[in-house]
């Protein structure tokens, strides 16, 4: 499911105050786990049980301020392209200024709902100033204050009106999205599956509001690649950009059960790369990381090993993933990587019955205890998966509050090795009974 709110608007107007304000009491849970900062102008939320993910596209600007309007215009462009509702800010403090008036004029051409922001109303004087904003042609609009989070209740409440319920399942056909940076290979991953056989891709339109899947029958496995005619038609222009980068990897990557992420072995496995993945991760979607134009690298008796172990290096705490060494050009391991896509798809559905679970973790958990805390001892009793789309263990037990991370941990790795979760995120809660 998609639900991209994208903030746009001039610097300064306030949208990463505002983003904050959306992202903070989500992104507090999940970073603090993995205790890294990452992408700070993407974050999930939630309003009335709807989750959206949030983008400040400012936070991407970069340059002079020569190229600044140049590029806030692309941005907006970007915006309009790929999300399905667009916050634009403007500041009552400094009124309407000539790139206010630039932006509304992009904006009024669009389809998509759009939500006109009157930042920094921190009181209600100012509410008075924030009628000529009218003028931008662009009807009614919402005042709030950032800072002090006045008038964002109503402003989520209306934007979750237009976002989407569910998820619609189109068919049941495991869904792939082929993500990585500029170069790496992605085209020539999906030229390479689509082979000389014309006839085995469908475009099904519209699975969700306006994602294209293409639907793949090769090397025995059926399967969707999502959001293929985005990669195939692009522009080397657009995809040079940061943002857009990331933009469409957030875009196929929340449509997709499984990420393929494809990284050009002879860059190596960079930030970027790294950011791809935590987005993967937290969206709680399968991950296989292909090191692509392996046939470039000069091979030494341990370089395959050595690439392999500063990548887990740089993925942690969530390593068990799989690594596949390719080349597209050669055509060496596309099969396996197919392959290896498929089974992380079927770990990520795998359920584990009740009774089975407990037969085995209960004595690992009896036996392994988790360490006396000031003094007092936690006894879990019973655990489950949950019937979640994704992995979701919970331990129910009398001192929930005191487990630690490391325990987390330890349990997870232990389910990972008595049932194959590879390449999925687990999540595991501790419960009171
Ligand atoms: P961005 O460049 O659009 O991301 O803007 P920022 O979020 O960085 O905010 C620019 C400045 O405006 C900062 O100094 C903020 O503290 C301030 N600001 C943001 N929201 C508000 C608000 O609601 N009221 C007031 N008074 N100042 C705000
Ligand atoms: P994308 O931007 O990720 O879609 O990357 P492309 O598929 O357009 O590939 C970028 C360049 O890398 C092209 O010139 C490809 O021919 C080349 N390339 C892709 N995969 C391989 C590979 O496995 N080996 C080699 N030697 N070149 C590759």
């Amino acid at each position: 499911m998609s639900n991209i709110v994208a903030i746009v608007g001039r610097p300064n107007v306030g949208k990463s105050t505002l983003f904050n304000r959306l992202v903070q009491r989500r992104d507090a849970i999940v970073d603090s786990v993995s205790g890294v900062t990452r992408d700070r102008h993407y974050g999930k939320s939630d309003w009335n049980g709807k989750e959206f993910s949030v983008i400040d596209t400012g936070g991407y600007a970069v340059g002079s301020d020569d190229i600044f309007e140049e590029e806030i215009r692309k941005q907006v462009d970007l915006a309009i392209d790929e999300a399905d509702v667009i916050v634009f800010v403007v500041d009552v403090e400094e009124g309407i200024t000539p790139m206010d008036t630039e932006v509304a004029n992009l904006l009024r051409k669009v389809k998509k709902p759009i939500f006109m922001v009157v930042n920094k109303v921190d009181n209600s004087m100012r509410e008075d100033d924030a009628l000529e904003f009218y003028n931008l042609g662009l009807g009614e609009f919402f005042t709030i204050s950032s800072i002090n989070g006045s008038g964002t209740g109503d402003l989520l409440d209306a934007v979750v009106k237009d976002l989407e319920d569910d998820i619609v399942v189109q068919d049941e056909l495991p869904r792939f999205a082929v993500v990585g940076r500029p170069n790496a290979g992605k085209s020539s991953f999906i030229n390479a599956l689509i082979g000389v056989e014309r006839n085995i891709v469908t475009n099904i339109a519209g699975t969700t509001r306006d994602s294209i899947d293409t639907k793949y029958n090769r090397f025995g496995f059926e399967f969707n690649l999502v959001d293929t005619a985005g990669i195939r038609k692009k522009s080397k222009v657009k995809e040079d950009l940061e943002f857009y980068s990331v933009m469409r990897a957030v875009r196929s990557i929340e449509h997709c059960d499984v990420a393929i992420i494809v990284v050009d072995a002879t860059r190596g496995f960079e930030g970027q790369d790294e950011n791809i993945f935590w987005l993967a991760e937290k969206n709680k979607k399968g991950v296989v990381i292909l090191v692509n134009k392996w046939d470039l690298v000069e091979k030494e008796t341990n370089t395959m090993r050595d690439f392999e172990a500063q990548v887990r290096n740089e993925i942690a705490p969530f390593t068990d993933v799989p690594i596949i060494f390719t080349s597209v050009l050669t055509k060496q391991r596309i099969f396996k990587a197919i392959e290896t896509a498929v089974e992380v798809y079927e770990n990520r559905k795998k359920r584990i019955p009740t009774s089975k679970l407990n037969e085995t973790m209960l004595d690992i958990v009896k036996t392994y205890t988790p360490p006396a805390y000031k003094g007092k001892f936690v006894k879990i009793k019973y655990c489950m998966q949950l019937p979640t789309p994704t992995p979701q263990f919970v331990f129910f037990c009398n001192l929930p509050q005191y487990i630690r991370e490391p325990y987390k941990r330890f349990v997870e790795n232990k389910l990972r090795e008595l049932y194959d979760f590879k390449g999925v995120p687990i999540v595991i809660y501790f419960r009171q009974k």
